[in-house]
């Protein structure tokens, strides 16, 4: 029997076949653009149905199967798909679901360019978007029109962590015909599976935490083989966003590893945590697996973990000390994204004009840290004499 749910079998073996590739450990990259074939039969047979084998790079690939096969088992999805970005990924799983006239409930404050595409590229097509504060289940149901086609969730979400409750949204939206989708990046499918709690489709952005280590920007999606192929002949061949052979092996690559930063790095995060919360110049630390997080209870009955992401609330009362602080630090970089190697920072107030800024709103203090793979003392110290420049 193949102990398909085991997770060091679908990181080590799932999907590879090393008989047809020398018995190499290392699984090749299939860098070709097209295959060829001996019989118009067999030719036909792929017009036909292009998601029934390899035609053209486009479409499907080995080694992007062999990724495919993996992420689908964690996800405890029937299929998956690889898109060239979580953002296409995001996407392609909306756009699959709607038609001119339809509507959208969204969680609020989702991710950047699910935000863009409710507010900017949808309504050119007659599809619009009512927001709700997903952390009460009596919002989507206000929310819900005869016209809803789709649910877009995002939990956590990852700079205040708020969360939706996945089991009952699912069911809400199962008992009206609405297709769920929700935005795992945050959690991973080693700390969350949503498709389990009766959600319809998971997506993530691969960027993060498959890759791991910041040189691949895709994006995975996954649900049920029938939906899966309908993006697949639709949104990925039309759209040509389908990850490439040579990224699809780094998130290979990324993925043998994944079960041991996530370990290293929920480690690393509670000792930066211990000293942040003890810190005079912070004044709050959001944290979803914090017993002092307000969804602290659902956090614990749908994640079995937490990530690196963690956000502060900085004391401050001009924007010059989050300034000061942020650029003090020497080794925690300020970039965006997260789910690498290194630790990075990003403050809340990159994104606020100054003359804007009030420290009345707790929101322009915050400061989101990512906690990567280096020893936890280390990023201790920077974070302390960060802080100390500050005054
Ligand atoms: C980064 C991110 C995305 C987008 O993924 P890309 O790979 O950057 O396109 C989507 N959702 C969340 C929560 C993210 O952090």
């Amino acid at each position: 029997m193949m102990p398909d749910n085991d997770l060091s079998y679908i990181l080590n073996e799932l999907g590879e076949d090393r008989e047809q590739y020398f018995r190499a450990i290392a699984p090749p990259i299939m860098q070709t653009s097209n295959f060829a074939f001996k019989r118009v039969e067999e030719l036909r047979k792929v017009f036909e149905d292009e998601y029934s084998n390899y035609l053209y790079t486009r479409g499907l690939n080995p080694t992007i199967d062999i990724l495919r096969k993996k992420l689908a088992a964690l996800d405890r999805a029937e299929d998956c798909l690889v898109f060239n970005s979580g953002a296409s990924a995001i996407f392609a799983s909306v756009f699959a679901n709607v038609q001119s006239g339809d509507h959208i409930v969204s969680v609020k404050k989702p991710y950047t360019w699910a935000q863009k595409m409710f507010d900017n590229a949808l309504p050119r097509f007659g599809v619009n978007t009512t927001y709700v504060d997903g952390t009460q289940i009596e919002n989507f149901e206000r929310a819900i029109l005869p016209n809803t086609k789709v649910i877009y969730l995002e939990s956590p979400n990852s700079w205040d962590y708020a969360l939706q409750d996945l089991r009952a949204v699912a069911e809400l939206a199962r008992a009206e015909g609405i297709v769920t989708i929700c935005d795992n990046s945050y959690s991973t499918p080693l700390f969350q599976k949503p498709i389990e709690m009766g959600i319809d489709m998971v997506l993530q952005s691969a960027t993060k935490y498959i890759g791991g280590h910041s040189d691949v920007v895709a994006g995975v999606l996954s649900g049920t083989r029938d939906m899966m192929k309908k993006i697949f002949d639709n949104e990925l061949l039309n759209m040509g966003n389908g990850v490439s052979p040579f990224n699809a092996w780094l998130l290979i690559r990324g993925l043998r590893t994944l079960p041991a930063r996530l370990d290293r790095i929920s480690q690393s995060t509670r000792k930066v945590i211990a000293y942040l919360q003890q810190h005079p110049m912070v004044e709050e630390v959001i944290f979803p697996l914090d017993e002092g997080f307000a969804q602290y209870e659902l956090a614990r009955k749908q994640m079995t973990g937490a990530c690196g992401l963690l956000t502060i609330v900085m004391r401050a009362k001009k924007m010059d000390e989050i300034v000061t602080f942020c650029e003090s630090l020497r080794h925690i970089m300020m970039a965006v994204s997260w789910g690498g190697y290194e630790s990075l920072a990003i403050p809340r107030c990159a994104s606020v004009q100054p003359d804007q800024f009030d420290a009345a709103e707790r929101e322009h203090r915050m400061i989101r840290f990512y906690i990567g793979l280096e020893e936890p003392d280390y990023l201790v110290a920077d974070i302390e004499q960060a802080f100390a420049a500050v005054h």
